[in-house]
């Protein structure tokens, strides 16, 4: 093992970079701040469209080397959901007239006033956006101040970028092969170089924090580890061996991994698991088909209505949702009703400044409630149903009551549309995610009547914990293998077996090998995840017996503490698994 690493931050994207680094130095933007005069106030307006309308023509340059569809593309055209956003703008050109403040100034305090909006928001991945934001007004400022972006176009192949953070206009110049990893002082693992990184298989480092820019001089030789979150400069050579080494692992692991994409997730003592993977936007099924999944175990319908100023109309989603199903077939699709709300997202549906959103109107709350958006959907996703296997799953259910509300509300969309002779599939599931701890609590009741139970344990965990998923200062409670989630997670699957139901888990729990075993203990028939999680997790499951696995969950059942049953855990499956634990499975 190497000594300490100079840097450490956290680990985005897995694998191993070693090169020179390429440090992106920022040229600090001073920002003019004075008042014009009612004369001016016209010009400054004009002024500031045509820097809106020169980043718009720069974006969409870049745009047109990009391939048109795919993850990255559907992040980059985000950015222009903000330029396209007349909010932006027009608060800004309000400022200019009421406040008579020159363009840069107005734009640089809308800019401020959006930051603080996002900043409040729970949910993580949302947060980031107020980023994206910042790269846009930046990309517009310099416009008004007559600068030229540097984005990363005509780098040197193989080295290693550094920089502060890195938009989705930087990195979409990257083609893959092109750099060999990416290293910033700001980020998390949801952000979008880390999500783009990932997408690209480029190792990453984020959220180093300030400092590193001046710290790497351009050329310095860099060693990378996107599991580990470390970071040297000029390592001492044995470090770069070290590192050398875990990069030939590395690969050939990842390599030897896919080899298991196409077998079935099948024990040796003959148990049949189904891994499934989570999506969010269409572009990622091609990933889910290489990587071996065999269905699509959760579409998170939301990403459909985010950043946009109308609705998708009921022809838009229909479109999507038809796309994925004829994608996958003959594999089933699990669609998501919407689970807007809250702390999902501020949108047009969602209820603005309620104080606890998690517990809000969200979910199937927020589809009782605004029950013609949940019919379009509802149409759209039966007119689809035609074109493969498609299973509905309700989420944020906590009574019978709401369950019994998809199901009458599924059954009058059915009828209408059958009366209008449109064709659907005849076999079309609907199911409920298992993630309030009312639901748990409830679930053999609700087993009753739906198809089969999704174990949703991002949020399951927040609940029943009381640790809100997005709070840095308590994520050190936010641990699945907590005795009570566990007993929870015990009682739905004993639920799902009583009435004969399927029960599968799509809530990150499933994609940690480290729980794997438990998992399997408990007898959960299908596990969704990332689709990159699917071959590791296929090797696991079929070099293990569920023999093994009880063993393990009845030395663990008793422990007191989440920290013991995953020592015990953790030992267990690295003892078994030694090389995947030690290469892969992420540190911390
Ligand atoms: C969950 O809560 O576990 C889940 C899969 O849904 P989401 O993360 O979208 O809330
Ligand atoms: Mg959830």
């Amino acid at each position: 093992m190497a000594p300490d690493a100079e840097r450490t931050g956290v680990a985005a994207s897995p694998g191993i970079a070693i090169g020179p680094a390429y440090v992106v130095r920022r040229e600090r933007l001073i920002i003019p701040e004075y008042r014009i005069s009612e004369a001016h106030v016209s010009s400054e307006i004009e002024r500031l469209e045509a820097a809106f309308q020169e980043t718009r023509k720069g974006l969409a340059e870049i745009r047109s080397g990009m391939e048109a569809t795919g993850l990255l593309g559907n992040i980059f055209d985000a950015q222009f959901l903000f330029l396209e956003d007349p909010t932006l703008r027009e608060q800004t050109a309000r400022r200019i007239r009421e406040e008579h403040l020159n363009a840069e100034w107005a734009l640089q305090r809308e800019l401020n006033r959006l930051e603080a909006l996002f900043e409040s928001i729970g949910d993580p991945y949302i947060r980031e956006r107020r980023t994206d934001i910042g790269f846009v007004v930046r990309r517009v400022l310099q416009a008004l101040m007559g600068r030229e972006p540097r984005g990363l176009r005509g780098m040197p192949e193989g080295v290693i970028v550094v920089a502060d953070n890195l938009a989705p206009a930087d990195v979409a110049q990257v083609k893959a092969g092109q750099v060999a990893g990416f290293v910033t002082e700001a980020g998390s693992r949801t952000s979008h170089v880390a999500i783009m990184a990932r997408s690209l298989e480029i190792p990453a480092v984020v959220g180093i924090g300030a400092g590193l820019v001046e710290q790497v001089p351009d050329g310095a030789q860099l060693s990378v580890d996107g599991r580990t979150g470390e970071l040297w400069i000029e390592p001492p050579p044995e470090v770069l061996e070290e590192f050398e080494q875990r990069r030939r692992q590395f690969l050939l692991l990842a390599r030897h991994l896919l080899r298991y994409a196409d077998l079935p997730a099948e024990t040796r003592d003959g148990v049949r698991v189904f891994l499934h993977a989570n999506i969010g936007v269409r572009e990622e099924v091609p990933d889910c088909l290489r990587y071996g999944a065999e269905g699509i175990g959760l579409y998170r319908t939301e990403f459909l209505f985010m950043n946009r100023a109308a609705l998708p109309d009921e022809e838009e989603q229909f479109q999507a949702y038809r796309e994925i199903l004829e994608a996958v077939a003959p594999r089933s699709v699990v669609i998501r009703t919407l689970d807007l709300g809250g702390d999902k997202l501020p949108s047009h549906v969602a209820l603005r400044g309620e104080a606890n959103p998690a517990m809000g109107m969200r979910g199937i709350r927020l589809s009782q409630r605004r029950c013609e958006v949940f019919r379009i959907q509802l149409r759209a996703m039966l007119r689809a149903s035609a074109y493969g296997r498609l299973r509905v799953l309700l989420p944020m259910v906590s009574s019978l009551e709401e369950f019994d509300f998809g199901r009458d509300e599924l059954d009058a969309v059915r009828q209408e549309l059958d009366r209008r002779g449109v064709l659907m599939g005849d076999e079309v599931e609907l199911g409920v995610m298992v993630e309030t701890p009312a639901a748990a609590m409830i679930a053999e009741l609700l087993a009753r009547r739906a198809d089969f139970l999704s174990i949703g344990t991002n949020d399951l965990l927040q609940y029943t914990l009381a640790v809100d998923r997005g709070n840095e200062h308590v994520a050190y409670l936010y641990e699945p293998l907590h005795p009570g989630h566990l007993r929870l997670i015990e009682r739905i699957c004993q639920a799902g077996r009583r009435a004969g139901v399927a029960v599968g888990m799509c809530g990150e729990m499933a994609n940690d090998p480290l729980h794997c075993w438990i998992l399997l203990a408990l007898g959960i028939g299908e596990l969704s995840m990332a689709p990159s999680s699917i071959p590791l997790i296929k090797k696991i499951i079929r070099e293990s017996t569920v023999e093994e696995a009880r063993e393990l969950y009845a030395e663990v059942l008793d422990l007191g503490s989440a920290e013991e049953i995953r020592k015990v855990a953790a030992n267990a499956l690295s003892r078994r698994f030694p090389v995947e634990f030690e290469q892969i499975v992420p540190k911390g």
